[in-house]
């Protein structure tokens, strides 16, 4: 994956480099799961830089949990951007055929 400028939050879908500044924190976290449209994001999600895994009853609150603590990552690192692919968002987006296959490896 690209780097990104530092000061940003970047989106980590498949193919898209929309950035985002730290203060618009509520939009990078829609804007991500407006990806999963018309669907609601999956209910099992991880972060892009841990091992931590996000679960529940409500798509959307898991959601939130995941990008606000991508977030923190970010901005702890700045220049470190989404060194893991999280595979549930990956075969989320592939089983709703939202991602082609070649975005997908
Ligand atoms: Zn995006
Ligand atoms: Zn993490």
């Amino acid at each position: 994956m690209t780097q990104i400028p530092a000061g940003s939050l970047s989106c980590d879908f498949p193919g898209c480099k929309q950035q985002f500044k730290y203060e618009n924190v509520i939009d990078w976290i829609s804007h991500g799961s407006n990806h999963f449209l018309p669907h609601p994001p999956p209910s099992t999600v991880n972060c892009t830089f841990c091992e931590t895994q996000f679960s529940g009853d409500d798509p959307d609150n898991t959601w939130n949990q995941r990008m606000k603590h991508i977030k923190d990552h970010l901005i702890r690192d700045p220049r470190n951007n989404h060194p893991k692919k999280d595979f549930g968002v990956l075969d989320y987006l592939l089983e709703k055929q939202l991602i082609s296959t070649d975005l997908y490896n």
